[in-house]
């Protein structure tokens, strides 16, 4: 497929800055082999758009910066993708929240397949996709003229910063909005976003509450500088906040050491965790499966074992 049309990547950001995932998706977009357009969709969004100025590789960036595209709601957002799909010949968006909210909407909306969670770019229309879990990859070919994409970014190393792309304001006739943005509660936390850490500390079912969880996973993350990830037994017993979990229907994150406390390794955790560099469990049960993706493994007792290094962390500091 001759790549003339240029691709556009849809910027993950919050007006002031930019989400590390859109470097990586980036990356992912420019092995399209056609010129990539960074699109910023915000509202007093020029900080966002000058920090995508700056990665290498984008040709050019688009700012789109209007009360309509506050809080990227899916709706304005992709009726601006619809607008400027005829330019372009791949639409790109990392799969986070917004974008696998986003494109969705655009692919129907245009007609044509999205293809979800890219892991690698075979050919500028050949994909490979995880299926079952994780446990197959699929190979797809995108026929359509458009290809809607939605990236793994843990699958992608981060583009690297240092060019001055140009910056094109759009003057586009806002969007009508079909919904409103009603408010958001973001939790503060001083620790690192689950899916851009370096290192996560999570906690399973074994933890046993809430208050146990707090008192033994959370400082072993702060010792390490971690952010802290959870199973979903952990999290459907209230042990941990709902945006803590990793897996299948969590978060996906491929850090360079992740620590599994009590956790069984069920295939939907894996699903979730099992691209890390250094995976590290902690499991009474010398059988359970997180041993056979664990590059280090200790059997024996959270509620000891954790407590000690914490101990020997903090003797090395
Ligand atoms: P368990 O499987 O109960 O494991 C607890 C582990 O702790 C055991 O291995 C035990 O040996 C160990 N242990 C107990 N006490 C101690 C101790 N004192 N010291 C050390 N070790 C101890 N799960 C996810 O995590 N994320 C997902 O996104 C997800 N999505 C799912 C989607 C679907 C459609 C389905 C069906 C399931 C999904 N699950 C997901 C659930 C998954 O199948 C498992 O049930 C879950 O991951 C188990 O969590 P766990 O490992 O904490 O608990």
């Amino acid at each position: 497929m001759a790549d003339i049309l240029p691709t556009l990547l849809f910027a993950e950001h919050d007006d002031a800055s930019l989400n590390p995932v859109t470097a990586r998706a980036l990356t992912a977009a420019l092995a399209l082999g056609a010129p990539v357009h960074v699109l910023v969709a915000g509202e007093n969004a020029q900080a966002a758009a000058q920090a995508a100025a700056r990665l290498d590789g984008v040709a050019e960036v688009l700012l789109a910066d209007g009360p309509a595209f506050a809080h990227r709601l899916a709706e304005p957002v992709a009726a601006l993708g619809v607008a400027l799909a005829p330019a372009y010949g791949a639409l790109i968006a990392p799969s986070t929240a917004v974008g696998k909210s986003v494109m969705p909407r655009i692919a129907a909306l245009i007609d044509v397949m999205q293809v979800s969670d890219v892991i690698a770019v075979v050919a500028p229309d050949t994909f490979d996709r995880p299926i079952y879990a994780g446990n197959a990859i699929q190979r797809v070919r995108a026929t359509d003229a458009t290809r809607v994409l939605t990236i793994r970014t843990a699958a992608f190393a981060a583009a690297g910063e240092g060019n001055a792309a140009p910056l094109r304001t759009l003057d586009l006739a806002e969007p009508s909005a079909h919904s409103h943005f009603v408010g958001e509660d973001i939790a503060a936390s001083a620790r690192p976003e689950l899916t851009a850490a370096r290192i996560i500390v999570s906690g399973g079912r074994a933890l046993g509450s809430a208050e146990k969880f707090h008192e033994i996973v959370e400082p072993l993350a702060d010792a390490l500088g971690a952010a802290v990830g959870a199973s979903r037994a952990a999290v459907d017993a209230g042990y941990a906040p709902n945006d803590w979990q990793v897996g299948q229907t969590g978060k996906v994150v491929a850090p360079d050491l992740y620590v599994a406390l009590g956790i069984s390794g069920a295939i939907q955790h894996l699903a979730g965790m099992k691209d890390s560099k250094v995976i590290v469990a902690i499991n009474k049960d010398e059988d359970a499966p997180i041993f056979q993706v664990a590059d280090y493994g200790l059997v024996g007792d959270l509620f000891e074992i954790v407590p000690e290094l914490k101990a020997e962390i903090a003797k090395a500091k």
